[in-house]
């Protein structure tokens, strides 16, 4: 039975008894609309853990002003569902008013990584999750916590954290989980039109196209985010590529030449909504 916990010191309360009962707490940060990328990491945790924790919380710290804060897609009640079918054992969701007060004023900042890729276009958005993950770990007290490849610098960036600050959580990440026909699911992928949907392939086909030209031995960047740009713009409802990168796994540096094991990232609007998608090459 999944039990739902609104406040924070109610979840507190519960990881403090979990501790002193010896369990390993898995936790798995959301901002709820559940699919089975989601999914994908309950199941990690209950592989890996004793108690499996999900948050569903809409942090508003992450959004620009002009963003989709408000649009965002909410439903706990299905949510509460899919971690019951899935055997969560707690949902936490507290309110913004309780976890940002009046007054609130302590926020995470990282020196680098944050400024690159999507911290470019989305000033102030890593700031705001590296806080309410911060939070979250100090309220959740997990020894893991799950976050999908999918959003893959936000994943090497709580790593960082993680470990600049001498968190006692191991950062566990997992692989992104896709539609058959190759789109990335997303939460964010509701607010497409069937049309829309059509061109939102664009991202994963021109992710896969890299790999098979690395594959076959193209190793400049250059060429291959040209080949990506033409496959995407040839989609009719594609608005803007945002940015094609390929880059170090780990320091998110722009690549000259291209090696095994770099990562390919790329933020593209489709109509209104901003989809991103990575790979692996
Ligand atoms: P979100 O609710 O979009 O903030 O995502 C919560 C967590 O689920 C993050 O760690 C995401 O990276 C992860 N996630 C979202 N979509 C996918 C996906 N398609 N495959 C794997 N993980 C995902």
């Amino acid at each position: 039975m999944t039990k739902l916990i609104k406040t924070i010191n109610e979840m507190k309360k519960i990881s403090k008894s979990l501790k002193l009962q010896n369990k390993k707490i898995g936790f798995v940060p959301t901002m709820g609309y559940l699919h089975k990328g989601h999914l994908s990491l309950v199941e990690c945790s209950k592989k890996e853990n004793d108690i499996t924790v999900v948050s569903i919380f809409v942090n508003p710290t992450q959004f620009g002003e002009n963003e989709d804060f408000d649009k965002y897609p909410r439903d706990l009640e299905r949510d509460l569902k899919l971690c019951e079918d899935a055997g969560v054992d707690y949902v936490f969701a507290p309110r913004a008013s309780e976890m940002y007060p009046e007054g609130y004023s302590t926020y995470v900042i990282m020196e680098t990584l944050t400024d690159k890729l999507c911290g470019k276009y989305r000033p102030g958005h890593f700031k705001g999750v590296l806080t309410v993950v911060n939070k979250l770990f100090n309220i959740v007290q997990p020894d893991n916590a799950y976050f999908g490849e999918k959003d893959y610098q936000q994943l090497i960036i709580i790593k960082k954290m993680v470990e600049d600050l001498n968190m006692n959580v191991n950062v566990v990440g997992c692989p992104i989980v896709r539609e058959e026909d190759g789109l990335a699911m997303s939460s964010r992928n509701k607010y497409l039109s069937e049309e829309e949907r059509k061109s939102a392939l664009s991202l994963s086909k021109a992710l896969f196209l890299a790999k098979e030209l690395f594959e076959k031995g193209e190793t400049n960047p250059q060429k291959l985010k040209e080949e990506m740009k033409k496959l995407i713009l040839s989609y009719p409802l594609v608005k803007e590529i945002q940015y094609i990168e390929i880059v170090d796994p780990i320091t998110l540096e722009e690549k000259q030449k291209v090696e095994k094991g770099d990562r390919v990232l790329l933020a593209v609007f489709v109509g209104d909504t901003r989809l991103i998608d990575n790979i692996k090459l």
